[in-house]
Order: structure tokens, then C-alpha cells, then sequence
């Protein structure tokens, strides 16, 4: 059993909700302070026209062990399914499928000698175990090393600048390394079948068994209580503020929120602290989701090379998902990444719709606006670390400077691309690293 310590969680997503979960089996009194109506984060769900589904996409990999972990501890590992998906390319105007290495030898628009050296990269970023190697080298040095220019011109350039626009530049080889990982294991072996897991009912039905699974342990979540204030008394206790009237005491307190509020709210950290969580350059996400009477594709994931296409790539949920959870239409994601500070962020819904749906119609002319039967955009200005030069050198320590205020949000990601799985990771091995240490 724990000491009986009392923790207060700041954020109520993944990473929130796992803290929470491993302190209350500990014995611990753990409080989560949730800013939003529910629990779930990024994870949470919207309603669409009676559809209730992840306002971002989400799927779950066989690999995704620790994901799965939580879904059994919760209850609910019967709900999982697992499908075999298809993966799509959209290249100089024409969709191929690319689900398996005979559609690869296949694929038009490169030759057989760039194929083999396109093939190669992936085999060898696929092989390679030293991530710390990857983290020094430019990723854009790294592919052309591997791939060549002309590959590196035709296939991987738009893919970096559609995932990371003109940031590819600063960003390490690790970023590839990390996404071809992923990749390959969602796949038995090779180029081949990929399976991709979900859960009946979405994250929605993840983050509600979550929670009653957090209460049945005593756990208290304080909802729409968003946290101002982090100080500490000269009683030795954590104080925080919210927007509600009564503040809390904790002898600990962990924020799961991005670097730059974690330190906003709680203005006794040093210069140098503050700068160093600053340093942390994050990407964010405008993703429309829209309703579709039919299916727009038979794949998955659709990866885009031409440029001209505004949205990073085309997920279409129902690919994966039984289209009888989502009122029998075809769920489709538009995610655009792009920085913080982009003006996309201050567009409204209609300017969006032209923005967004316009392209879509040209790259698939059998539809149009009669076709969407719902549109909706969510959005969140700071998603994921870009994991620039040598990026786990630069991080800031989970322990902060305000003695009993720790930071462990998904910038400590080091070697993997942000998912559930590695935030739940993050979570266990940083908050061993604080009991070790207390
Ligand atoms: C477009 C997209 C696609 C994705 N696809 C996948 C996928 O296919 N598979 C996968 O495994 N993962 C995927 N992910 C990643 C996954 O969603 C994240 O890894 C995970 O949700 C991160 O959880 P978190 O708790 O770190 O952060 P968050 O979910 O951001 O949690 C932070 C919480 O803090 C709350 N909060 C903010 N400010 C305050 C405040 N002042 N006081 C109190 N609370 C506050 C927020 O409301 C939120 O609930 C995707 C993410 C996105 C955006």
C-alpha cells in the first residue's frame, strides 16, 4: 500500500487518468481536476447528428500493449475489435492502394530503382534499435541519405510538409524513425496486412469505464474546474486555485497540462525553468469531421504526396469501424497539423467547410455537398512536441523547482509518436521515477 499521500492530478485525459489510476491502487488520495465538462482530453467524443464518436481519430494497434492493459483493467477488453485495414495514396491526382508489397512494385509514380530504395529506408528505419542515433541527424538528411533525392523530392518531402509544414526543417530523424516503428507493427510482418483495433462505442466508452473504474477506487474528479494557481504554504502543502470558489491542498500535485501552461500556472518557477519548457515547440490539429451517406473510400489511412490537397491525409473511420456504430454513414477525418499560432485556428465553420471540402470534392468528383450529411471541426492548438535536434537532451525535469509540483505531460514522449499507448507509459515510468525518489 501507498502512503497514504494526497496527490492532486491536474487534467483529466490520458495521462491524468492514469496517474490517477496507479496512486488510488497504491492506497494514495488522488483528486483530478478536469477543466471540461468530462474526462477524456483529446480523447473525448462530440455528438454528430446522434453519432457519438472521437472528436480525433483513434485507433488502437495490436502492439499498443499498454493501451490494451488499461482497456482490461478497466473492464471492457470484450468491447475490442480487430480489423484488417487498407491503406490508401493519393499521388499526381490518382488514388492507389498501397496495402501490400505487390500494390508497392506496383505504385506508378516512382520507378523500380526508387522503389527499392523507398522499400530500403523503411527496412532499415524499421531495423534500427539506437533512437538516440536518430535524434542527431536532420530528418531530412537522413531520408535523402537512404532514399535519394529524387525519392526524397517526390514522396517523403510532401508527407513531412503536409504532417509538419515548413518545420520538417528543424525536425530529427527521429520523427521517421518513430512513425515507420508504429507502422510496422501494426503490421504482422513487413509490407503486409495491417490490423487495427477499436473499442465498441469509441474512446467514449474507454473514458466512461475509466471513470467509474477511478470512483469505484475512491478517486475524486472535480469537473468544469479549471486550475489558475499553483503555490505552496508554509504548511508544506501544494495549494491550488480554480475558477471555483474553494481551493485545494495536496502534498503533491502533478500537471499533465502542455509546457506552456504548466509553468503559467505556477509563477514561482525560475527563469531558467520556465524558458526551458518554452523551448518546446508544439504542432496542432484543425480536424473536421464529417458524415458521409457512403463510404468514400476502402481505406483507412489515404496518405496525400501532391501538395495542393489542404488536409495532411484522409482518415475514414468506417474503413475500420462498423458503419452500424455511426448511424450507417461513412465517418471521415480531415486533420490539418499546423502551428500554434496559425490563422486557420481563427477561421469560422463555414469559411472552414469551403476550405476543407472543395479539395475533397476535386480529388473525389463523384461527391459533393449533398453527400455530407454532417460537418463539424474540432481543433486544439498544441498536440504534439515537435522532436527536433536532439530533443530528450534539451527537456525539462518532471520535478519542478516548487517543491511537490511535477510536470508530466506528452512532451516527455522521447522516442515514440504521440498515441495512447506511450502516454500511458509516459505516465507509469515518470511517476515511478517521482515515488522512487520520495
Ligand atoms: C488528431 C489526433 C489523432 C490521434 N490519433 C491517435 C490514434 O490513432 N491512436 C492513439 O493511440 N492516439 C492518438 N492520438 C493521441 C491521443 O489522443 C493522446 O496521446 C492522448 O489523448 C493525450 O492525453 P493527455 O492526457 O496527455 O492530454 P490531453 O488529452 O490534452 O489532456 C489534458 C487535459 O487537461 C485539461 N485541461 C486543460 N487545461 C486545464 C486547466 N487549466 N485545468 C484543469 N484541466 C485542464 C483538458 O481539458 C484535458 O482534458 C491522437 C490525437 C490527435 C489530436
Amino acid at each position: 500500500m501507498g502512503s497514504e499521500k494526497s496527490w492532486g492530478i491536474i487534467g483529466g485525459g490520458i495521462m491524468g487518468m492514469t496517474l490517477a489510476l496507479r496512486l488510488a491502487q497504491r492506497g494514495d488520495r488522488v483528486t483530478v481536476l478536469e477543466s471540461a465538462p468530462k474526462l477524456g482530453g483529446l480523447t473525448g467524443a462530440v455528438e454528430m447528428d446522434g453519432v457519438v464518436w472521437d472528436r480525433f481519430y483513434h485507433v488502437i494497434l495490436m502492439s499498443d500493449l499498454n493501451t490494451r492493459n488499461i482497456i482490461r483493467e478497466i473492464g471492457i477488453e470484450n468491447e475490442l475489435q480487430w480489423v484488417e485495414t487498407k491503406t490508401g495514396f493519393f499521388s499526381g491526382g490518382k488514388l492507389y492502394s498501397m496495402s501490400n508489397i505487390f500494390e508497392f512494385l506496383k505504385f506508378p509514380p516512382i520507378n523500380l530503382i526508387d522503389k527499392f530504395r523507398l522499400g530500403l529506408t523503411i527496412i532499415v528505419a524499421s531495423i534500427i534499435k539506437d533512437w538516440k542515433r536518430m535524434e542527431g541527424i536532420p530528418v531530412e538528411k537522413w531520408l535523402t541519405r537512404w532514399s535519394g533525392k529524387r525519392v526524397f523530392e517526390k514522396i517523403w518531402l510532401p508527407l513531412l510538409k503536409a504532417k509538419l509544414g515548413n518545420q520538417y526543417k528543424d525536425t530529427s530523424a527521429l520523427f521517421i524513425w518513430t512513425t515507420i516503428q508504429r507502422m510496422y507493427s501494426a503490421r504482422k510482418s513487413g509490407l503486409k496486412k495491417e490490423m487495427f483495433g477499436y473499442v465498441s462505442g469509441g474512446y467514449d466508452k474507454i473514458n466512461t469505464a475509466f471513470e467509474q473504474k477511478l470512483r469505484s477506487l475512491g478517486v475524486t474528479i472535480i469537473l468544469n474546474s479549471q486550475v489558475q494557481q499553483v503555490t505552496r504554504d508554509p504548511n508544506n502543502k501544494v495549494i491550488v486555485q480554480t475558477n471555483l470558489p474553494d481551493d485545494y491542498q495536496f502534498d503533491n500535485v502533478i500537471s499533465t497540462l502542455h509546457a506552456d501552461i504548466s509553468v503559467k500556472i505556477a509563477p514561482s518557477l525560475t527563469k531558467e525553468e520556465i524558458d526551458k519548457h518554452a523551448a518546446i515547440r508544439y504542432l496542432g490539429v484543425v480536424c473536421p469531421s464529417i458524415l458521409l451517406s457512403r463510404p468514400i473510400s476502402k481505406y483507412y489511412v489515404t496518405n496525400i504526396t501532391d501538395s495542393w490537397p489542404p488536409f495532411t491525409g484522409i482518415i475514414e473511420m468506417t474503413a475500420l469501424v462498423d458503419p452500424a456504430e455511426l448511424g450507417n454513414r461513412s465517418l471521415v477525418y480531415l486533420p490539418k497539423y499546423v502551428e500554434p499560432g496559425d490563422d486557420l485556428f481563427l477561421k469560422i465553420s463555414d469559411e472552414l467547410r469551403e476550405y476543407f471540402l472543395k479539395p475533397l470534392f476535386k480529388m473525389y468528383p463523384d461527391f459533393s455537398d449533398k453527400d455530407v450529411t454532417f460537418w463539424n471541426v474540432s481543433s486544439a492548438r498544441r498536440v504534439f512536441a515537435l522532436p527536433t535536434l536532439n530533443y530528450s537532451e534539451k527537456l525539462p525535469s518532471i520535478a519542478t523547482s516548487l517543491e511537490g509540483y511535477y510536470i508530466i505531460n506528452s512532451a516527455q514522449i522521447i522516442n515514440g509518436t504521440l498515441n495512447v499507448n506511450e502516454t500511458v507509459q509516459v505516465a507509469e515510468s515518470k511517476l515511478m521515477e517521482i515515488l522512487d525518489n520520495q
